[in-house]
C-alpha cells in the first residue's frame, strides 16, 4: 500500500493542516492501492501563498533559464518513466504496456511541443508601421490553479503546468483524487528538477474542497481546468466572482464521419480509437455515422473488431483495454448500455454486466449499438466508456447535421478516398478539431473545443499564450533597449 498524504508546497513535502484519508482504489482489483489527503482551506491558502510569493522572482527570470530549467523534468522523468506508468496503471486502470507507449509519453511529448513552441514567443514585439512607438508586451498572469481529471492524468497535467511554468506563473495544481499519484510524482520530477520552491505546489483533494477553494481564491488569476462539462460549469460560476481567467477543456460526442469511399482500416481504426483507454477519452468518436450503403456491412466489421478486443487486468502485459476508473463509473455507463436497449437501439455486441471470467474488476464489455437514432440518450450523452453509437447517413448534408446536432464540439472525423470532400468537411464540422482519416494532430497543434467542450486551446504555441497577458504600450522606443 502506498501512503502518500502529504502536499508539495513551497518546495517541501508537508504534511495536512487537517488530515482526511482518502483511499486510492485499483480499478483492476477494487482493492485500496494508496492513501492520500484530502486537503483543506489551510492547505490550499498555504499553497496559494507560496506561488504567490514565488511568482515575482519566478516571471522575472529569463525565460530562457526558465525553459532550461523546465528541460530538467525530462531527465528526472526518462529515470523513473517505467515507475510513473506503474502508478498511473494503478490509480486509473491503464493496462502497463498501454500507460507506458501513450499515457506516460504525454509528458515528454507535450514538454518538447511546448519547448519549441516557446522559442517563438516574442515578449515585447511592435505592434505595427503605422504606429512605431507602440508595443505589445506578453506578460505572465500570475498566479494559477490547475485542476486535471483521472482519464489521461499526466497528459493533462503536462498540457497545463509545463507551459504555465514556461510563461513564467506559478501554480497550484489539485489533481483528480481518483488518480493522484502520477501528479505526486510529477512533483518530484519538478522538485528534482530544481525548480524553485514556490513555483509548482500541489494540493490533493476533491473539487468541493481544494477545486472550490482554488476556483474563488482572490489570489489566483486564472484556473485551468480539464474535466466534465458538469463541473466546468460550476467552476465558471465560482470563479466569476473574483473574475479570474478561466479555461475549460470538457467533455466530448465525436462523430466520426465514415464514407462509401473510405479505406479498407477505417472501421477497424475507428473502433479501436473508441474502444483505446476504455472508452475513457473526451475526444473518443462514440458516434460513427456511416453512409447508408455501406451501413450493414460496417456495423458486421466494427462488431468483429469490438469482438476482437480483450478486456484483462490493468498489471497485466498486451494490447487488452483495462477495467474503467471506478464502481461510479461503472455503474453509470450499465445504465447508459440499459438506457440504449430500452430506447430500442441494436445491441449488436457488448451490453451489460461484467465480461465472462470476471468476477471483479470494473470492467466493461466492448459494446456496440446500431440503428441509433439521433437524440437517443446514447446518441447525444458522454457516456466515456467502450461503448459506441452506430447511425446510418443518406448524404453528405445529412451527416453533418446529425454530427453538429449535439452541445460538444471537441474533435469530429471523417473518413473518405475523397480528399475535396474532406477538406469541405473539415470546415462544416462544428469542432475545436477535426481528424481525418486516421490522420492524427501534429506536433506543436493544440487540443481545444468549441461549445460545451469548452474553449480552451491547450498545447503548442496557444497553449502558453492562454498563460500570458498582453499588455498595450504606447510612447515606447524600441532602440532605447
Ligand atoms: P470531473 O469534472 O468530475 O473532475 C475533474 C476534476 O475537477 C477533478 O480534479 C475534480 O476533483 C475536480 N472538480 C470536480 N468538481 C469541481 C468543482 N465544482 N470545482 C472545482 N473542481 C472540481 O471529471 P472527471 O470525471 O475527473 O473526468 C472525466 C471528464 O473529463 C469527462 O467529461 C471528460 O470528457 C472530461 N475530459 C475532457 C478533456 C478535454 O480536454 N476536453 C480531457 C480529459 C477529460
Amino acid at each position: 500500500m502506498i501512503i502518500k498524504r502529504d502536499f508539495y508546497i513551497n518546495g517541501a513535502w508537508v504534511a495536512p493542516a487537517n488530515a482526511r484519508d482518502y483511499q486510492v482504489i485499483n480499478p483492476t482489483t477494487e482493492e485500496p492501492c494508496a492513501i492520500i489527503s484530502l486537503g483543506d482551506k489551510a492547505d490550499t491558502d498555504a499553497a496559494v501563498a507560496a506561488a504567490k510569493a514565488a511568482f515575482p522572482a519566478w516571471a522575472a527570470t529569463p525565460p530562457k533559464e526558465r525553459a532550461r530549467i523546465v528541460a530538467r523534468i525530462l531527465e528526472q522523468y526518462e529515470a523513473r518513466v517505467q515507475e510513473f506508468a506503474e502508478a498511473i496503471s494503478v490509480e486509473m486502470g491503464a493496462p502497463i504496456d498501454f500507460a507506458l507507449s501513450d499515457q506516460a509519453t504525454c509528458l515528454p511529448w507535450h514538454t518538447s511541443n511546448f519547448l519549441k513552441a516557446f522559442e517563438e514567443i516574442e515578449w515585447i514585439r511592435p505592434l505595427g508601421p503605422q504606429a512605431p512607438t507602440s508595443a505589445v508586451a506578453m506578460e505572465p498572469i500570475g498566479v494559477v490553479g490547475l485542476i486535471t481529471p483521472w482519464n489521461w492524468p499526466v497528459n493533462q497535467i503536462a498540457l497545463k503546468a509545463i507551459p504555465a511554468m514556461l510563461a513564467g506563473c506559478t501554480c497550484v495544481l489539485k489533481p483528480s483524487e481518483e488518480a493522484p499519484l502520477d501528479a505526486m510524482m510529477f512533483a518530484e520530477f519538478c522538485h528534482d528538477a530544481g525548480v524553485p520552491a514556490g513555483v509548482f505546489n500541489l494540493v490533493n483533494g476533491d473539487g468541493v474542497g481544494v477545486g472550490s477553494q482554488l476556483t474563488t481564491h482572490a489570489d489566483v488569476a486564472m484556473i485551468s481546468f480539464t474535466g466534465s462539462t458538469r463541473a466546468g460549469i460550476a467552476i465558471s460560476k465560482a470563479s466569476a466572482e473574483t473574475l479570474k481567467r478561466v479555461v475549460l477543456e470538457l467533455g466530448g460526442k465525436g462523430a466520426n464521419l465514415v464514407f462509401a469511399d473510405a479505406d479498407d482500416k477505417a472501421i477497424e481504426r475507428s473502433v479501436r480509437r473508441m474502444m483505446e483507454n476504455s472508452g475513457q477519452s473526451c475526444n473518443a468518436p462514440s458516434r460513427m455515422l456511416v453512409e447508408r450503403s455501406i451501413y450493414e456491412q460496417a456495423v458486421e466489421k466494427a462488431v468483429a473488431v469490438a469482438e476482437s478486443i480483450k478486456v484483462g487486468p490493468a498489471h497485466e502485459h498486451g494490447d487488452h483495454i483495462g477495467p474503467v476508473v471506478n464502481k461510479s463509473q461503472w455503474e453509470k455507463i450499465q445504465g447508459y448500455i440499459q438506457k440504449g436497449i430500452d430506447e430500442g437501439a441494436r445491441l449488436a455486441c457488448g451490453g451489460l454486466g461484467l465480461p465472462e471470467t470476471f468476477n471483479r474488476g470494473f470492467y466493461v464489455k466492448p459494446t456496440i449499438f446500431a440503428d441509433v437514432k439521433p437524440g437517443m440518450t446514447i446518441e447525444k450523452e458522454e457516456i466515456f466508456g467502450p461503448v459506441m453509437a452506430m447511425i446510418p447517413f443518406d448524404n453528405e448534408e445529412d451527416a453533418v447535421r446529425i454530427a453538429n446536432d449535439t452541445p460538444y464540439g471537441l474533435t469530429n472525423y471523417v473518413q473518405t478516398g475523397d480528399q475535396a470532400r474532406a477538406n469541405r468537411l473539415a470546415l462544416k464540422l462544428k469542432s475545436g478539431m477535426v481528424e481525418m482519416n486516421g490522420k492524427s494532430r501534429g506536433a506543436g497543434s493544440f487540443f481545444g473545443g468549441v461549445k460545451q467542450s469548452g474553449r480552451a486551446r491547450e498545447g503548442g504555441v496557444w497553449g502558453i499564450d492562454e498563460f500570458l497577458e498582453s499588455k498595450g504600450i504606447s510612447g515606447y522606443d524600441f532602440s532605447a533597449g
